[in-house]
C-alpha cells in the first residue's frame, strides 16, 4: 500500500499588519530553513516573507499554497526573530508590522549585482600593437579592472581593450559592485588611558569576555573620556570575532563620531540611518547579514539589522528622547537594545553624562552595573554654572541677552575664544500677536501657534509643517501694521548678536538652515577650525560635540522646557542644560556657563548651579515613586483621534465605559491630549497606570478586544510613553 506523506509545511511571517505567520507548503527540491527569506503567494500577490518556524498544522494540508522561491540571502538569525516576537508582544503590535522594520532595505534581497572585470592571462597576445602593449603593461599587476578602467589607465580606446578580450588575453572575473567593508584595526591604541579610565575599560573588557548578558551604565561627566573607554570594549568584542552595534541618538552626531572611530580603529564603520541612499542601505544590510560589516553606527532602526554575530551594543547618550520612536510601531530603542542584548546573551553599555532616571534607578537597584568617571580628562575642568536672575537683570527693551552675559561674550572674544548661545526654539519668534485686537495666529490644523521664520518670510507650524506668508494685516481685525513678533527664536538671537558684535563671525545652527549630515559636518568643522566666533543654535549644538575653543555658553531661556505640564519636564530640562553646559571648557581653557532664568530658585536651576545631579535625580525618583509613575510603575498612553471631533469624544467616552476593572490598575482620562488638535485630528488621551506586578499587555488586550473601532477613529497605544 503506498504511503501518502503529508506535504512538509512551514509558517511564514509577512511584513504586513498581521498578528501571526501563515502556513505554506515547501515543495520538493526547496529547502526553507527557519529564518529563510521566501517569496509566497498571498491572494493574487506574491509577497516576501520570512520562515518563522514549523507549520502550525491549522490549515488543511491539501489547501496549502507552496513557497515559490527561497532567496539566496543568509537566513534571519534566530535571535532577531525572537526579538521581533518579543517587541510585538510587548508593544502590542502585530508581529508582521515589527518584521517590516527588520527588512526595510530595498533591494537587499535581490540578487547581488556583479560587474565584470578583466584580468590578464596572456602577456604576448598575437598581433601586438603599441596600444595593446600599453594595456598589457597596465594589466600586468593582475588587478581586475573593467574595460573602461583599463582603457582609461592605458590611455587607449575601449575598442583596443575589447580586442584583447576577444583575443583571449584578458579573461573576465565577477566582482561585487559594492564597496567592501574595511576591517577595524583593533591593535592600534593611540591614546594612553588615565588610571580611572583604565579601570573602567578593564571592567568593560571583562564583561565582553564573559560573553553573557550584562547591562552597564557608563556614567561619566562630559569630557571624561567615555567614548575612549567604551572603544576598548568595542575592540575586545571585535577581537572575540563578534559584531558591534553603536546606537547614536541623532544623525547630526554621526560624522564627528565616525572621525573619532576612524582615529581609533583606522577605518570607517558602516552607517545606518534614514538619510542613507537606498543603494547604501542595501550594501550595509547585506554586509551585516553576511558578517562582513563588523561595526555599525546607527540610529534606533539599526536594532533590527540581521547581525549573525552581534556581541556588544553601545547606546551613546542613553538619556536622549530621540531614542523613543513615536510613530508607527512605538518603542524605546534604549530599552529594546537591552532586550536584544538579553536575548542574545551579550553585554550592553549605556553611556551618558546625565543618565535617564530609569537607568539611574536600575543602577541603584542593582539591575545595571554602574561605572563612574567623575572627572574630565586631562587638565580640563567642569565649567562653572551661574544662574542669571532675569527679574533682577532684565535686558533692554527688545533685547534678550542680559548685560552680564553680553559682557562675558565680549571677554571671550577678546581672549580669542568662542562663545555659544543656546535656545531650543527654531525660527524668529514663537508667536505673532495683533496689537490692536490681541489675536494670536494659530495653525489651522493644530492647537499650536505659528512660528515666524524671518529668513523664509513665513509663518510655520512646527507640528505639521503648515506654512503661510507673513500677513500684512491682522487676519482677525484687519488692522494694518499691527502684528508684532513676540519672544525670541534662534534667528532673533542671531540678529541681536550680529548687532552687538558686528565684527564677530557668526554661525546659526538649527535644522532650518542645515539640511542633511553634509552641512552639519561643514559647520562643525568650521567651528573646530576657529572660523567661527559665536555659535547660536538649537538643540543640535547641545550634544556630543567637542569644541576645544569654546569657553562661554549662554542659555537664553533656561526655563523653556519647564513650562509644559509634562511630569518628565524637570528631568528632561536638567539633562538638556547639563549637556549644553558640557560643551564649555573642554580643553585647556576653563568654561563658564550662564543660565538666563526667571526661576533661579527652581530645583533644576539649583541642582545645575550647585552641581548636585545625584541629589536631584534622587528627589525626582522619590516624587515618581510616591505617585507610582515609571520606572516604579507601568504606564500606557492611549490616544483616540479623529477628524471628527464629536466622534472622537463619543468613542473615547465609550472606551472609558468599557475599561476593565482590575486591581492595581487605574485609568485616567479621557482628557485632551498634549496636542489636542494635530494635523486636523482631534486627540484625546488616556493614561493607564499600574503597579509593576500587573501584566499590562494582557489588561490592554482585554480592553481593546472589547472595542469595535469605527473607520473614522484611530486608536494608538504607546507602552511606556516618554511624556506623561
Ligand atoms: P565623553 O564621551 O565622556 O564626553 P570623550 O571621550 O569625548 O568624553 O573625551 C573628551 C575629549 O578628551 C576627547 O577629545 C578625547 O579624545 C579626549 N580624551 C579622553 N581620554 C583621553 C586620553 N586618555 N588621552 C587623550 N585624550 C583623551
Ligand atoms: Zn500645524
Amino acid at each position: 500500500m503506498p504511503v501518502k506523506t503529508l506535504p512538509k509545511s512551514v509558517s511564514v511571517l509577512m511584513p504586513l499588519a498581521l498578528p501571526a505567520p501563515y502556513d505554506y507548503e515547501v515543495p520538493d527540491g526547496l529547502i526553507a530553513e527557519p529564518g529563510a527569506y521566501v517569496i509566497v503567494p498571498l491572494g493574487a500577490q506574491q509577497i516576501l516573507g520570512v520562515v518563522w518556524g514549523e507549520g502550525t498544522g491549522e490549515v488543511d494540508p491539501k489547501r496549502l499554497k507552496p513557497i515559490l522561491e527561497v532567496l539566496d540571502v543568509p537566513p534571519m538569525p534566530g535571535v532577531l526573530r525572537r526579538f521581533v516576537d518579543w517587541l510585538a508582544a510587548y508593544t502590542l503590535n502585530p508581529r508582521g508590522s515589527v518584521l517590516r522594520l527588520a527588512i526595510r532595505a530595498p533591494g537587499a534581497l535581490e540578487p547581488q549585482r556583479m560587474r565584470t572585470a578583466y584580468r590578464l592571462v596572456d602577456k604576448r597576445p598575437a598581433r601586438m600593437t603599441p596600444a595593446r602593449q600599453r594595456v598589457v603593461d597596465t594589466a600586468m599587476d593582475q588587478f581586475a579592472r573593467t574595460t573602461r578602467e583599463l582603457a582609461e589607465e592605458a590611455g587607449v580606446s575601449d575598442g583596443v581593450v575589447r580586442g584583447l578580450v576577444d583575443a583571449g588575453a584578458l579573461v573576465p572575473v565577477d566582482l561585487p559592485t559594492e564597496a567592501p567593508f574595511p576591517v577595524p584595526d583593533i591593535g592600534a591604541v593611540s591614546k594612553s588611558l588615565s588610571p580611572e579610565q583604565l579601570v573602567a575599560a578593564e571592567t568593560l573588557r571583562k564583561r565582553v569576555d564573559e560573553n553573557r548578558f550584562a547591562a552597564i551604565l557608563l556614567d561619566g561627566v562630559t569630557g571624561s573620556g567615555k567614548t575612549e573607554v567604551y572603544f576598548e570594549a568595542v575592540a575586545e568584542a571585535l577581537a572575540q570575532g563578534r559584531q558591534v552595534l553603536i546606537l547614536l541618538p541623532e544623525i547630526a552626531l554621526t560624522s564627528q563620531f565616525l572621525d573619532r572611530f576612524e582615529g581609533r580603529f583606522h577605518c570607517r564603520p558602516a552607517e545606518w540611518h534614514s538619510e542613507l541612499s537606498s543603494r547604501e542601505r542595501t550594501r550595509v544590510w547585506r554586509g551585516v547579514a553576511e558578517g562582513r560589516a563588523r561595526v555599525v553606527v546607527g540610529a534606533r532602526s539599526a536594532l533590527f539589522l540581521p547581525f549573525p554575530e552581534l556581541g556588544l551594543i553601545v547606546v551613546d547618550e542613553e538619556h536622549e528622547a530621540a531614542f523613543k520612536q513615536e510613530e508607527g510601531v512605538t518603542y524605546h530603542a534604549r530599552d529594546m537594545a537591552v532586550v536584544r542584548a538579553s536575548l542574545g546573551q551579550f553585554p550592553i553599555i549605556l553611556s551618558s553624562a546625565t543618565p535617564s532616571l530609569e537607568s539611574s534607578v536600575n543602577a541603584e537597584q542593582g539591575r545595571y552595573e554602574r561605572i563612574v568617571l567623575p572627572e574630565r580628562h586631562g587638565v580640563a575642568e567642569l565649567p562653572s554654572i551661574t544662574a542669571i536672575d532675569m527679574r533682577a537683570e532684565p535686558p533692554e527693551r527688545g533685547r534678550w541677552l542680559a548685560p552680564l552675559l553680553v559682557n562675558e561674550i565680549a571677554n571671550a572674544l577678546a581672549a580669542g575664544e568662542q562663545a555659544m548661545l543656546f535656545l531650543n526654539r527654531r525660527g524668529y519668534a514663537p508667536l505673532t500677536l495683533c496689537r490692536t485686537c490681541g489675536h494670536r495666529i494659530e495653525c489651522p490644523q493644530c492647537s499650536s501657534w505659528l512660528v515666524e521664520h524671518r529668513f523664509r518670510r513665513e509663518l510655520v507650524c512646527h507640528h505639521c509643517g503648515y506654512s503661510a506668508p507673513v500677513p500684512k494685516a491682522c487676519p482677525s481685525c484687519g488692522a494694518e501694521d499691527s502684528l508684532i513678533a513676540c519672544g525670541p527664536g534662534v534667528e532673533r538671537i542671531a540678529e541681536e548678536v550680529a548687532e552687538r558684535f558686528p565684527e564677530a563671525r557668526l554661525a546659526v545652527l538649527s535644522s532650518d538652515n542645515l539640511r542633511g549630515p553634509q552641512s552639519h559636518e561643514e559647520m562643525f568643522r568650521a567651528i573646530e577650525a576657529r572660523e567661527v566666533d559665536i555659535i547660536v543654535g538649537t538643540q543640535i549644538v547641545a550634544k556630543g560635540h567637542h569644541f576645544p575653543w569654546l569657553t562661554v555658553v549662554g542659555v537664553v531661556d533656561a526655563d523653556l522646557g519647564l513650562e509644559n505640564g509634562d511630569l518628565r519636564a524637570a528631568e528632561r530640562t536638567f539633562q538638556l542644560l547639563q549637556q549644553v553646559a558640557g560643551r564649555a571648557g573642554r580643553a585647556e581653557r576653563p568654561g563658564r556657563v550662564f543660565l538666563q532664568t526667571y526661576m533661579p530658585e527652581h530645583a533644576v536651576m539649583r541642582a545645575l548651579v550647585a552641581g548636585k545631579r545625584d541629589a536631584f535625580l534622587r528627589r525626582e525618583a522619590e516624587a515618581r515613586e510616591r505617585v507610582g509613575l515609571p520606572p516604579f510603575g507601568r504606564l500606557v498612553g492611549i490616544v483616540v483621534s479623529s477628524e471628527n471631533a464629536a466622534l472622537a469624544q463619543k468613542f473615547a467616552r465609550e472606551m472609558a465605559r468599557h475599561a476593565p476593572r482590575a486591581e492595581d490598575v487605574s485609568v485616567l482620562g479621557p482628557a485632551p491630549a498634549p496636542l489636542a488638535l494635530l494635523r486636523g485630528r482631534t486627540r484625546l488621551r488616556f493614561l493607564v497606570k499600574a503597579t509593576r506586578n500587573v501584566n499590562i499587555q494582557a489588561y490592554m488586550q482585554a480592553w481593546l478586544g472589547e472595542m469595535k473601532v469605527p473607520a473614522a477613529i484611530r486608536v494608538s497605544v504607546d507602552i511606556d510613553p516618554y511624556s506623561f
